[in-house]
């Protein structure tokens, strides 16, 4: 028989553990006989009696496993906890605070079952969210499509089912700094779409605030590309040469050809168009630097250079 993990981080849900493994028992009994279920909650340092909901729910279910964190590591390292320590042929990635429907386990299983390695939640947007989350990840989305290699799709979630190839192969990854949806995009795989409505939060505090978010947008920005230093870079050469130009210009005309129009500007415009022409080259050369960051990056975060689906040799 197959088997499913599904993986749930959890950090201070207390109240939602007992709702949402209530709600996953109903699931997996309704697949009786067909698949195996396992449960994974990942306790992502709680400051509350989530550890102990946990801990008690165990007692009674074989097929229910925890790993502990020692203190909050965050989401996305408690989902790769999840990941690499799952055995299931695949995994559904789920939020412990019910706002991704339990209901649609089953649509996933069956496009897994049609062919797919990676299915992906995809989220209407919810009508409570905040005007600046709303603004703010659609910002996001478009930077990040304008300056990452691979297509991140808006309002992809976590939310995901993958294949036990997937898992494998993301338990290669080694960067530490880490956002799962990216890397899972990343690594690429044949991959279906369903489209869900995001339940209210019933119990508690969503975790991630908009700062929280924020952190997490630049740093998948400066993991997944080196835009930034490079803009810095490109913003040196222009002003580089727009002062350059301008310099050569009136030094030429002052005392060579003794143009008017040069001979307009004061020693101290002069000084000003020579200091920016200075800034352009510093700005150019941390352009520079940027390059050879690029090819350290690359070869640090040590990601496999492609990835196999099937191998005969
Ligand atoms: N979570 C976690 N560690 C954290 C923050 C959140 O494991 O540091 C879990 C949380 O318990 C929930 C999921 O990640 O299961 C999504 O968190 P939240 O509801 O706060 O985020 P949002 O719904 O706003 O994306
Ligand atoms: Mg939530």
């Amino acid at each position: 028989m197959k088997k499913i993990s599904i993986i749930i981080p959890a950090h201070n849900e207390e109240r939602n553990i007992p709702l949402i493994y209530d709600k996953l028992k109903e699931v997996s009994e309704s697949f009786l006989g067909k698949y195996l279920f396992e449960i994974i909650f990942i306790n992502d340092g709680s400051d509350d009696d989530t550890f102990v909901e946990i801990e008690k729910l165990a007692r009674n279910d074989e097929n229910l496993k925890y790993i502990d964190f020692s203190r909050n590591f965050g989401k996305e390292t408690a989902t790769s906890a999840g990941l690499n320590s799952c055995n299931g042929d695949a995994c559904i990635m789920l939020d412990a605070d019910l706002q991704h429907p339990v209901e649609l386990i089953p649509n996933f299983i069956a496009k897994w079952e049609a062919g797919a390695e990676v299915v992906v939640g995809i989220r209407a947007q919810n009508k409570s969210d905040g005007f600046a989350k709303k603004i703010g990840s659609a910002i996001f989305y478009k930077i990040i499509n304008k300056i990452s290699e691979i297509e991140v799709v808006p309002n992809a979630t976590d939310f995901r089912l993958l294949d036990r190839i997937v898992i494998d192969q993301f338990n290669k990854l080694t960067e530490t700094n880490r956002m799962t949806r990216a890397l899972i995009d990343w690594l690429g795989f044949r991959r279906e779409y369903i489209n869900f409505q995001a339940n209210e939060r019933i119990h508690g505090q969503a975790s991630y605030d908009f700062w929280k978010l924020f952190k997490l947008a630049m740093n998948s920005f400066v993991s997944l590309s080196l835009f930034p230093l490079k803009l810095a870079g490109n913003l040196g050469l222009v002003i580089v040469f727009v002062s350059g130009i301008s310099g050569l210009y009136i030094l030429l005309g002052k005392y060579f050809f003794h143009t008017r129009f040069a001979s307009t500007f004061s020693d101290s415009e002069n000084l000003a168009i020579l200091i920016v022409f200075l800034v352009g080259i510093i700005l150019t050369s941390l352009g520079l630097i940027a390059l050879y960051i690029a090819n350290i990056h690359g070869e640090v975060i040590n990601r496999p250079m492609y990835v196999v689906r099937k191998k005969k040799i």
